[in-house]
């Protein structure tokens, strides 16, 4: 096994992995309220694709963690059978997954027997009006339903995402606060990124890492845990802890120094960063008949041109032709 290294000496070991570019909700600040057009299923990696693909990444290339994701995740077929092949790799990959919650409840506990070890939840809003406003669909009572059963089968800890939005749901930064504190839901919150279908989004009404640490240090006492290593997230220990809360500052404090994360879309492309502007077409070479040590070479040579950074704050920044919802986050 020979690490997966890119010319900064990062080493990557986290891969995400996107299983469909649909979604069931249509959140304002990812698509429009039409959606997409999605992904024809031919162009997706089968089953069979993804698990020999992820089980070169484990085995030859160091791969450690592996995050499903989409659009939405749940929306693949036969997701269960997915995750129980991908927990019988060798070595075992730690298996999560990112969710918008819906459906979560129903499929949690095969799940967990399949192998699944985490979850990650996306959840900005308790107010019914604002979750609808938000997300189109009035399904906030689902998700509620998600993260509670995902606790409860043991996919711990439950992340819980919140991208917070000036004007729309800031107010609710201390609510969600307390909500997750009550339920051992660990809440994380994150700066709103430029990964949206319609191109729509403005720095300068993005609610900032600092701003979201002052809004709860209003009302608690905030202790920083240090010991981040590769995680984006800084974790706070909320009034002395056990307990804590994550701040993401993705776009004003940027990680991108410990990066340690690839990710594979689910038309099979290669991305090496989030904000990448070019792909290796792994699915071609697949189908087209590449051995184990093709595809751990395609990795490398996608790592082995990884940027420094997103660069958001650079005069010559484009946003990525994909929005988020293709990629995989
Ligand atoms: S923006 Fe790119 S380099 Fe920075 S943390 Fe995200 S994936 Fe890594």
């Amino acid at each position: 096994m020979e690490a997966l290294v890119d010319s900064f000496g990062r080493v990557h070991s986290d891969l995400r992995v996107s299983l469909t570019d649909k979604c069931n909700l249509r959140c304002t600040y990812c698509m429009p309220a039409e959606g997409l057009d999605w992904m024809p299923a031919a162009e997706m990696l089968s089953d069979d694709e993804l698990v020999r693909v992820i089980g070169v990444a484990v085995r030859d290339l160091g791969i450690t963690e592996v995050r499903l994701t989409g659009g939405e995740p749940l929306l693949r077929r036969g997701l269960v059978d997915l995750v129980r092949r991908l927990a019988d790799l060798r070595p075992r990959p730690k298996l999560s997954m990112t969710t918008n919650g819906i459906g979560l409840a129903k499929v949690v506990e095969a799940l967990a027997v399949a192998g699944l070890d985490r979850v990650n939840v996306s959840l900005d809003t308790l107010d019914r009006e604002t979750f609808v406003t938000l997300s189109r669909r009035d399904r906030l009572d689902d998700v509620l339903a998600g993260l509670d059963g995902a606790r409860d089968f043991g996919l711990v800890p439950v992340k819980v995402n919140t991208v917070l939005m000036r004007g729309v749901n800031d107010h609710e930064a201390l609510d969600l606060l307390h909500y997750c504190l009550e339920r051992q839901l660990s809440l994380r919150f994150i700066e709103q990124m430029p990964l949206d279908a319609q191109h729509g989004w403005d720095r300068s009404i993005m609610v900032t890492a600092e701003e979201i640490q002052s809004l709860l240090a209003s009302q608690h006492a905030l202790t920083p845990v240090g010991g981040r290593g590769s995680s984006p997230a800084e974790e706070f220990y909320v009034d002395g802890g056990p307990a804590t809360v994550g701040i993401i500052a993705s776009v004003s404090r940027p990680f991108c120094g410990s990066c340690d994360r690839v990710r594979l879309t689910a038309d099979g492309q290669i991305r090496n960063c989030l904000f990448a502007r070019e792909e290796s077409d792994l699915r071609a070479a697949v189908r087209a008949g590449a051995d184990d040590a093709e595809i751990a070479h395609r990795f490398r040579v996608s790592i082995a041109g990884k940027r420094a950074g997103h660069g958001i704050d650079d005069p010559t920044f484009l946003q990525p032709d994909r929005p988020m919802s293709a990629i995989g986050g």
